[in-house]
């Protein structure tokens, strides 16, 4: 069976690219970045050309890029980093509740360590307010941390205008860049942020490599106890064939950012309406928006998410739903729930992510099923046929 990949927000594929810049630190340069010795200055090259190259993709200076092991460390550096910094004063931050977990739960054991935490509603299209965000600073607000794309939705917020507020304000700025970068332009200082958090995994690197841009000459608190690598800020032996591989993600995806942006765009634009054309009783949701260009979140009313994903697996197309699997129940997503769907209306959600290898070819496929699909299991539910008759 031929199957169809519609989950690039969970992860992508490796770029035949990055696998060639990566093999070489595999087999053959398995020295220490730290070590003195040639062996050991090889790979330092190749964690110091990676370095380069995501600096180039944020258009930041090199040493301002500290590696990790991914997105949920450089979201825990930055929100931990920062305000555990402060000891003298009450600490509080402003987030948003649609916020990945990397910096939800994060910001909940700020809580339980003292700090206080605004958490900011967003509207139906999953975008915060800017006069919210002014109405939530308090004189002792240490951080606003915003994520720039939403991974559910797809949609962008207004960074540059939170930026103002957080520059007049005097108080530091982190976003999660995890499901931005890559996507679409994230030139850190016209995005106006302080931190930016990245995941090599997302867009065509290996898993396990990230990084967090700290702007020059911030303070930040150790998360980790160790050596002093990184500048003394994440130690650890570096993880240099994956942060060889970010390096080589990062250049493809520069590269590649505006055309391949435009073409995603139309693929994911052409999908939405063939499904709100030949698909009775569907939603786009944070339609209203501006999104990134992979990304669709549809409701299919009188549908189980979860029974659409298994069906649609098995016709080889693979996606993701609104709901996620916690201590045994379903629970709808806390990002659709907070957009103002209900707990049906969520569960009722999937989110179909693109991605390079996506075509034509394959988003008629997944039309193809999903008509068949919906149609299978409406016919199959109580609900539809009382709201059909
Ligand atoms: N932030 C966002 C918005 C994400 O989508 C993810 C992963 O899904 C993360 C953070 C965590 O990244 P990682 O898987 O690299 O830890």
């Amino acid at each position: 069976m031929q199957r169809y990949y519609f989950d690039h927000n969970a992860t992508t594929p490796v770029a035949p690219e990055v696998l060639d810049a990566m093999l070489p630190y595999l087999r053959d340069v398995y020295g220490n970045a730290s070590s003195i010795h040639n062996f050991g200055q090889q790979a330092r090259l190749g964690v110091e050309t990676a370095r380069r190259q995501v600096a180039s993709l944020l258009g930041c200076a090199p040493k301002d890029v500290v590696f990790t092991s991914g997105g949920t460390e450089a979201d825990n550096l930055a929100v931990f980093g920062t305000v555990r910094a402060i000891h003298d004063r009450e600490r509080h931050v402003i987030t948003s509740n649609i916020e990945h977990p990397a910096v939800l739960n994060a910001c909940e054991q700020l809580e339980r360590e003292g700090a206080a935490i605004t958490y900011l509603p967003v509207d139906s299209d999953g975008l915060v307010s800017v006069d919210d965000m002014s109405a939530a600073l308090r004189p002792e607000t240490a951080l606003i941390s915003i994520m720039h794309a939403n991974n559910e939705l797809g949609t962008i917020q207004p960074l540059a205008e939170i930026s103002k507020i957080a520059v007049e304000a005097g108080v530091r700025f982190h976003t999660d860049g995890v499901q931005s970068c890559g996507k679409i332009p994230t030139r850190v200082k016209e995005l106006g942020v302080d931190f930016f958090s990245l995941s090599g995994h997302k867009f065509y690197g290996a898993k396990g490599a990230g990084a967090l841009y700290v702007r020059k000459g911030l303070q930040l608190e150790k998360v980790q106890y160790g050596g002093h690598h990184e500048r003394d800020r994440r130690p650890g032996t570096e993880n240099v064939p994956g942060i060889v591989g970010l390096g080589a993600a990062a250049e493809l995806a520069e590269k590649h950012l505006v055309v391949e942006g435009e073409r995603i765009t139309a693929l994911r634009d052409r999908l939405e309406l063939d499904v709100l054309e030949r698909i009775d009783e569907c939603r786009v949701n944070g339609r209203g928006a501006p999104r990134v260009p992979n990304t669709t979140s549809i409701q299919f009313d009188h549908v189980e998410g979860e029974a659409l994903l298994i069906a649609l697996d098995l016709r080889g197309c693979a996606v993701s739903s609104g709901a996620a699997c916690s201590s045994g129940a379903v629970e709808p997503s806390h990002v659709l729930i907070a957009a103002g769907l209900s707990r049906d209306q969520a569960k009722s959600t999937l989110r179909f992510s693109l991605g390079r290898q996506t075509t034509g070819e394959h988003t008629d496929a997944l039309v193809k099923a999903l008509i068949e699909v919906v149609s299978h299991l409406r016919a199959l539910s109580p609900a539809y046929s009382k709201s059909a008759a």
